[in-house]
């Protein structure tokens, strides 16, 4: 966190995470045992978007994130989400989620945990891949941002926004680095917020329901 900002989902590819800082990975449910809290976060937010858009994740996994990704709280990686062992306990993630939502980087996480809001946002990377093969994008990390151009710019035309940085700007700030982390930051607040989420998050979750939606 020194840097005053959190990094979550910064899945691979430019501008993402550098692979030689990421070791130990682990699969998350053989912790269970061991960290039974962290672990149930995660699935109760799997449960949730496997019931709202047939959306499973291959695996979940921990790893060390060391140098200048240490700050990643969490990614995903086309196939799995990972969290960082550094963040892979309840209240840690919990105050190092809050002092990002204190200075607007991220949505708040409502009456969720941190651990869920960030889950959450992995998935928003998860579903946009869903879209995108579902919009006919052959499925693939590059295709995430594709599809999320047309998710954002869809769900602009339903907001008075005139562009999509500005409509983003209203989700958080983190939102407004990518297309792709405006549908992720989306997905975290409204998983988290659900009708009481920002109208902009709300109008972008429609058109992932659109796409993707079984209810
Ligand atoms: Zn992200």
């Amino acid at each position: 966190m020194g840097r005053g900002s959190s990094g979550i989902g910064r899945f691979g590819g430019g501008g993402g995470l550098n692979p030689a800082n990421v070791s130990n990975v682990e699969e998350m449910i053989s912790q269970r045992e061991t960290n039974r809290s962290a672990v149930d976060q995660v699935l109760r937010v799997s449960q949730d978007m496997y019931d709202r858009y047939g959306a499973q994740t291959a695996e979940f996994q921990t790893a060390d994130i060391k140098g200048k990704d240490a700050n990643t709280l969490a990614y995903y990686d086309g196939a799995n989400i990972t969290v960082n062992n550094a963040y892979f306990d309840p209240a840690q993630m919990d105050s190092a989620y809050d002092r990002s939502v204190s200075d607007g980087f991220h949505p708040g996480r409502g009456d969720k945990t941190g651990l869920e809001a960030v889950a959450a946002h992995e998935f928003g990377h998860l579903l946009t891949d869903r879209v995108a093969t579902a919009m006919g994008l052959k499925s693939g990390l590059g295709n995430i941002d594709a599809a999320a151009t047309k998710i954002v710019t869809e769900a602009k035309a339903a907001t008075s926004h005139r562009g999509v940085v500005q409509m983003a700007a209203k989700i958080s700030r983190y939102a407004t680095h990518s297309n792709a982390e405006a549908v992720a930051e989306a997905a975290s607040d409204y998983w988290c917020n659900g009708n009481n989420a920002k109208a902009e998050s709300i109008a972008i979750m429609n058109v992932v329901n659109k796409y993707i939606g079984k209810k």
